[in-house]
């Protein structure tokens, strides 16, 4: 039998990478839209450099969707969900994070979630300026991959307080921007990539934590100097701006 989720386990694997100090451990997590009412996550306490298919849970996105619309929920109807949602009863638990992925992978246009946490994006988002990594562009290919507005939310339990907070904010988000955010910041905890493919969830992740090392050499050189909202528009219309975004969406990992 072929293996299952190939694009999934690479994107994990990809990210687990110790040299980019995106995740350690058992840190981080990944998903992968399945079907029209299905999606495959990174079971919890897995490590994302050594995955492999084993490591992928399949679950069924509606016990976990009536959920999050659920006030009564408390942690023992989250775990109930969690084993009601699998395919198979015998996989692992999936993540913890599990219920972002799911507010995630309901947005048009994505098909693959990379949650992270990157030291120089946490080295921002725990600190008194995380606003520093939303308040503006620094550099045109910053919005080449990540758009020209990302999301910030602040500090929530994670799990199910986590992604209601921030299904809110993204459909804010949306009716703002009239666009699904390509980047989500979690204040005090990490980042959340959203693409249409696992190359792309990759790129967003890598380019998210350079403009975050770029933010912080910026702050100890006075402060960032954003682009204006003009020249930042312009790039995220420019006709060979848009073929370079089609050009990356089709690169391998
Ligand atoms: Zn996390």
């Amino acid at each position: 039998m072929p293996p299952k989720y190939p694009a999934l386990v690479e994107l994990a694997r990809a990210l687990g990478d110790s040299s980019l100090d995106l995740v350690v451990l058992a840190e981080g997590n990944v998903s992968e839209r399945t079907g029209e009412s299905t999606f495959a996550v990174k079971a919890s306490g897995r490590s994302m450099a050594n995955a492999d298919e084993r490591d992928m849970v399949e679950l069924s996105m509606d016990p976990l969707l009536a959920l999050l619309d659920d006030a009564s929920a408390d942690d023992a109807t989250v775990a109930a969900a969690l084993a009601e949602a699998k395919m198979k009863p015998d996989a692992p638990m999936p993540s913890v994070e599990t219920l972002l992925h799911l507010v995630c992978q309901q947005l048009d246009n994505v098909r693959f979630v990379a949650h992270t946490h990157p030291v120089d994006v946490n080295a921002l988002l725990c600190s008194v300026q995380p606003t520093a990594l939303v308040d503006g562009t620094l550099f045109p290919d910053q919005v080449v991959v990540l758009g020209s507005h990302q999301l910030l939310v602040p500090y929530a339990d994670p799990g199910l307080p986590l992604a209601r907070i921030a299904r809110q904010l993204i459909k804010d988000h949306v009716a703002t921007h009239r666009t699904n955010p390509k980047v989500i910041y979690l204040q005090n905890h990490g980042m959340f990539a959203l693409g249409q493919s696992a190359n792309e969830a990759f790129n967003i992740t890598v380019m998210a934590r350079k403009v975050a090392r770029v933010t912080l050499g910026t702050l100890a050189a006075g402060g960032p100097a954003y682009l204006s909202d003009h020249a930042a528009e312009r790039i995220d219309s420019r006709e060979d701006e848009v073929a370079r975004r089609a050009e990356l969406l089709r690169a391998r990992l």
